[in-house]
């Protein structure tokens, strides 16, 4: 009923206080700043004064006991520990991992640092619900700003950002250098915790820590606003307030009740009730909704019309025995009763079919289903005890009766060409007179009947001002030059530009951890050695966020083996003598070339780069994934061919004493996978290389593709050129059109897709 638009008027007894949505994020909050204020005022005072509700406004027993953080077995940091590795990959020996000390008065206090007392189900928990008011995307923005800014700090291998957005909302302090426009929800509800608890353990209520939190977020007026609004989401503000007033009342009837016993006990009350407790104020019913209920409730009601739905036998009437393990409803005035027989239930239940059938002032209507098989679904008997004929409807109704469905019949009528002239004439005088329909308020009952709020209608519109300055370079990196002219600038611009890509995977965090390990070997700062770079390995596995135990195994013994090839392939090239030099690892780049009508900025960093014996510069690109291009693919690589245009302009004059080295090549190395036999085998990496720009002849015509001309200041001609002009094109014209390929097949996209199937709805 409610997706169909129908108001509903449900008894809010039958929810717990606990259940009801705009409660939870509350009662969450409260649970996790109660906790932390009765873990410091135990920690901040030993004895009788911080125990026992000696006027701490937290739980005497608590008190006594303090529960340990939430998620954490130990006192401690649970958050900033949860891997046990602290940011540069070392065992945390236990000492505080915080070296700036803390200005909140917590720290002093308390045992352990501020962090421990949230874990990371409640703060994530928290940030997302309204008290957080943060969105999948923010919460992406704000952990990768996290994760940054821990790299900025000197960690190779950031913590995973759960971890990182719940110390944030412990210490909000953290936040404050961070963007409002992702972080705002975050810093305010930081701050909001931080009070609520300051004001627990100085003896404040549950209700005012409860108003406290409650008062300082934009929900109160959200919802207001919204239940001003009417409509299904009008209900839904309505049935929220209620159910907040609801949790106010309870808690103040607690205070009244416990004379200040504390927000755990009140939490411990409220988590207890399975039937809410009664309100002081009574729910009004609405006159212009529809009431559903149990026909026991129903007793002593009555209505115009009654729908009693479901009359099917076997539950109606119900036979099988009432009551509970201790059969209490069998404890009669003159002790204990015998059990009903089934006769007496029988006649029970018909007289509660009766209650229910005779609540209608005018009109009844029964409803139950008949299956076709005789052990299928029957109509009770109860059906033809009520003396009419029922009525068989074979088929479903044409469409369901609710408002939304009447508005999609018209509009398909007004645009079907077999609709008659006149019949999509009265559809459109239908929907006209629908979309005029106005509340009280002068709000539209029906805005979907309105042609401004169709989708597709309207023609695809152009921005007046472009969203990226054209006298400004393009500024792209390698993998995004791929993306953009190669496979999908739709899926580009939804990953790069939204940034609505999903967030970090184990898989990528498998790469930065062996991406790391073949730098510091390239670099000297760990030697060549297997059972050394496992070590390494082995502090910071811990730290990957995988599925499940057995997949973090099967990926360590997958690391194990692309180490061990690492380790092959290097020696091997070490061994090669004047080719094969490291000149230098990890090397970043950031040049601006010309390419045909644009200026293109490209920055990124290059994995490795050797000297190839004849003073050129080398390049070398780790892959840890499972799949590889094709070898076609592979001699016209964009990111290959980026880094040696980098080379070419200058990015590694450096590591060559100042000289300008020409491009000698690249290639990539697959760590996660096994040459074939004739290359050696399973121990080595699958390496693909590419020619050094320009040395194909073929390349010199600067074609690609589609046949744009290769700009001249990117390679004098090179196909790579032409690229990064289409590219760059493509981001100035602000149109990305979706390009199916195999790409789809990992792509995030494709629910929003015009070009699949799951995504057609959004254009059709
Ligand atoms: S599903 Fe395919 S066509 Fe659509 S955005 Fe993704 S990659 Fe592009």
């Amino acid at each position: 009923l409610t997706s169909a638009g129908v108001p509903l008027d449900v008894d809010g007894a039958d929810v717990p206080l606990r259940h009801e949505p705009a409660v939870a994020p509350l009662l969450t909050a409260l649970r996790a700043v109660a906790r932390a204020a009765a873990y410091v005022d135990a920690g901040a005072g030993p004895g009788p004064g911080s125990g026992a509700g000696a006027g701490s406004g937290t739980d005497g027993a608590s008190g006594a006991d303090p529960p340990p953080p939430q998620g954490s077995s130990a006192p401690g940091p649970a958050a900033q520990n949860i891997d046990g590795v602290n940011a540069d990959g070392d065992e945390n020996p236990g000492a505080d991992p915080d070296p700036d000390p803390d200005p909140d008065p917590d720290h002093e206090s308390g045992p352990g640092p501020a962090a421990g007392w949230l874990d990371t189900e409640t703060a994530l928990t928290l940030l997302g619900s309204p008290l957080g008011c943060m969105d999948a995307a923010d919460l992406r923005r704000l952990g990768r700003a996290l994760r940054e800014e821990e790299r900025a700090a000197g960690a190779h291998l950031p913590r995973p950002s759960d971890v990182l957005l719940t110390e944030a909302l412990a210490e909000p302090q953290r936040l404050v250098a961070h963007d409002p426009a992702y972080a705002r929800g975050a810093q305010r509800l930081g701050l909001l915790l931080r009070k609520a608890r300051e004001l627990l353990a100085g003896g404040g209520t549950a209700e005012e820590a409860l108003w406290l939190l409650w008062d300082g977020t934009p929900w109160p007026q959200r919802l207001e606003r919204a239940a001003f609004r009417g409509g299904a989401g009008g209900r839904n503000a309505d049935r929220d307030l209620d159910a907040v007033c609801a949790l106010f009342d309870a808690a103040a009837r607690a205070e009244e009740r416990s004379g200040g016993r504390g927000a755990l006990n009140f939490l411990e009350e409220v988590d207890a009730q399975d039937i809410v407790a009664d309100t002081l104020t009574r729910r009004t019913e609405r006159p212009d909704a529809v009431r559903l209920m149990t026909a026991h409730r129903a007793k002593g009601l009555e209505w115009r019309l009654v729908v009693v739905a479901g009359v099917q036998e076997g539950l109606w009437p119900d036979l099988r025995r009432r009551g509970s393990l201790l059969e209490a409803d069998r404890i009669g005035r003159d002790g204990l009763a015998e059990p009903l027989t089934p006769g007496a239930l029988l006649t029970e239940e018909r007289r509660l079919f009766y209650v229910a059938a005779t609540r209608a002032k005018e009109r009844l209507v029964v409803t139950a289903v008949r299956a076709p098989a005789d052990d299928g679904d029957q109509p009770s008997r109860f059906l033809g005890e009520l003396g009419v004929t029922p009525v068989t409807v074979n088929s479903r109704p044409r469409r369901p009766l609710s408002v939304p469905a009447l508005v999609a019949e018209l509009r398909a009528t007004t645009v079907d060409p077999a609709a008659s002239p006149a019949l999509r004439e009265a559809a459109a005088a239908r929907l006209a007179k629908l979309a005029a329909l106005r509340d009280e308020e002068g709000h539209a009952l029906v805005p979907a009947a309105h042609p401004h709020r169709w989708w597709g209608l309207d023609e695809p519109t152009r921005s007046q001002t472009p969203l990226r300055d054209p006298d400004e370079p393009v500024t792209l990196s390698g993998s995004a030059l791929d993306q953009l002219a190669n496979s999908c600038a739709l899926q580009w611009f939804l990953a790069r530009e939204v940034k609505a890509d999903e967030p970090a995977t184990a898989a990528q965090g498998f790469g930065n951890v062996l991406h790391v390990l073949a730098d510091e070997v390239a670099s000297g700062g760990t030697p060549a050695d297997l059972a050394v770079l496992m070590e390494r390995l082995e502090r910071v596995w811990d730290g990957l966020a995988f599925e499940a135990p057995w997949k973090s195994r099967q990926e360590k013994q997958n690391a194990r083996a692309a180490l061990e090839r690492f380790l092959r392939w290097h020696v091997m090239r070490e061994a090669e003598g004047g080719a094969g030099q490291v000149a230098g690892s990890e090397l970043g780049f950031d040049v601006t070339l010309e390419a045909g009508e644009y200026e293109v900025r490209i920055r990124g960093s290059v994995d490795r780069v050797e000297s190839d014996g004849q003073g050129r510069a080398y390049v070398v690109d780790f892959k840890t994934g499972r799949s590889r291009p094709s070898a076609q693919e592979a001699a016209r690589h964009p990111q290959l061919a980026v880094y040696q245009l980098a080379v070419r302009e200058g990015a590694a004059d450096h590591l060559f004493g100042g000289e300008r080295p020409e491009p000698g090549g690249a290639e990539l190395v697959h760590l996660r996978l096994g040459a074939a036999e004739r290359d050696g085998g399973d121990a080595l990496p699958v390496v693909q290389r590419q020619d050094p720009l320009g040395a194909d002849p073929q390349d010199a015509s600067g074609e690609v593709g589609d046949g744009t001309k290769g700009a001249e200041g990117a390679g004098g001609g090179d196909w790579i050129g032409g690229l990064l002009a289409t590219a760059a094109g493509r981001v100035l014209d602000e149109r990305f059109t979706p390009s199916p390929g195999s790409q789809c097949t990992h792509c995030s996209f494709r629910a929003s897709c015009s070009a699949r199937g799951e995504g057609r709805h959004i254009i059709e």
